[in-house]
């Protein structure tokens, strides 16, 4: 389950002034208060997320590569690289490219 952070937006506890984890469930409702002096919280941006955007940065600069092979004409490396990543309809479109035949 993702870990979001809560911090206080006013004046408030020790607990919330710095800043909280709370592990949620994707579908609940985001906290408005802070368990301990009911102070406003907001929820900062959550580890979970973070996770995230790091994954489709890989991805991002995976398609980069990829891109970079198509548009240099390097099918099989292009195929090679989208078969590697688990991308099969990309891989099979680039061994065809590449003159391969199934
Ligand atoms: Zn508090």
């Amino acid at each position: 389950m993702p870990i979001y952070e809560y911090r206080s937006v006013e004046k408030g506890c020790s607990h919330c002034s710095r800043g909280f984890d709370v592990i949620q469930n994707i579908k609940d409702e985001p906290l408005t208060e802070c368990p301990q002096c009911g102070a406003t919280v907001r929820r900062a941006v959550s580890r979970f997320s973070a996770c995230v955007m790091e994954t489709s940065g890989e991805t991002a600069s995976l398609e980069e590569k990829l891109s970079e092979y198509e548009s240099e004409g390097k099918w099989s490396h292009a195929a090679e690289l989208a078969d590697k990543s688990g991308l099969n309809d990309r891989a099979m479109d680039n061994y065809k490219k590449a003159g391969y035949n199934f």
